[in-house]
């Protein structure tokens, strides 16, 4: 089980985050089996900047961790993601949340992502997705959000959703 994080705030966040989510559907051998509701959150670190949308998708794929990367920054690149600033807006940021069970720390690519246990605007549609959810070394998705400040998370309209 595969789980990508997605977030925009520049140029048109939804439409950023709903043709992200179909362009991870046409990575090769990769299918969006589920797709979390949109929400909007408070920006990490610099506050000079315009709120979130996020969304968190599952995926099944034969991709390779550092391929799927690959792939995610290819992705990030099209919608013309320039990096600035540590935390600074961005039109398209694609994370690798979690991979299977598997734990990851190399120079490129940390998995499960290491911000997961403390984000919101992770956990809560992580747990949308699966409430029994396990972290691999860090605990159940539910006792890691219920430690987690909701903040000014707000959970868009069913309407919001892309559609996949
Ligand atoms: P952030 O998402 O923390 O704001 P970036 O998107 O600019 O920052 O990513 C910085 C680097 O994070 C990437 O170059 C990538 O190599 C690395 N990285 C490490 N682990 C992951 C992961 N699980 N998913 C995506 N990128 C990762
Ligand atoms: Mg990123």
């Amino acid at each position: 089980m595969v789980y990508v994080g997605l977030g925009s705030n520049l140029d048109a966040p939804h439409a950023q985050v709903a043709e992200g989510i179909n362009e991870l559907a046409g990575l090769p051998d990769t299918e969006v089996e589920a797709c979390s509701s949109l929400y909007e959150s408070e920006p990490m670190g610099p506050q000079d900047q315009p709120d979130y949308v996020n969304a968190v998708v599952r995926l099944r794929t034969g991709l390779a961790p550092e391929a799927l990367l690959d792939g995610l920054q290819a992705i990030e690149h099209r919608h013309g993601r320039q990096r600035t600033r540590h935390w600074g807006a961005r039109t398209l940021d694609l994370d690798i949340l979690l991979y299977g069970e598997q734990q990851i720390a190399g120079p490129r690519l940390q998995i499960p992502h290491p911000g997961i246990a403390v984000r919101n605007f992770v956990l809560y549609p992580l747990a949308e997705l699966d409430s029994q959810l396990e972290i691999p070394g860090r605990g159940s998705v539910t006792e890691l959000l219920s430690a987690c400040p909701k903040g000014r998370l707000v959970r868009l309209d069913a309407a919001a959703q892309p559609v996949v």
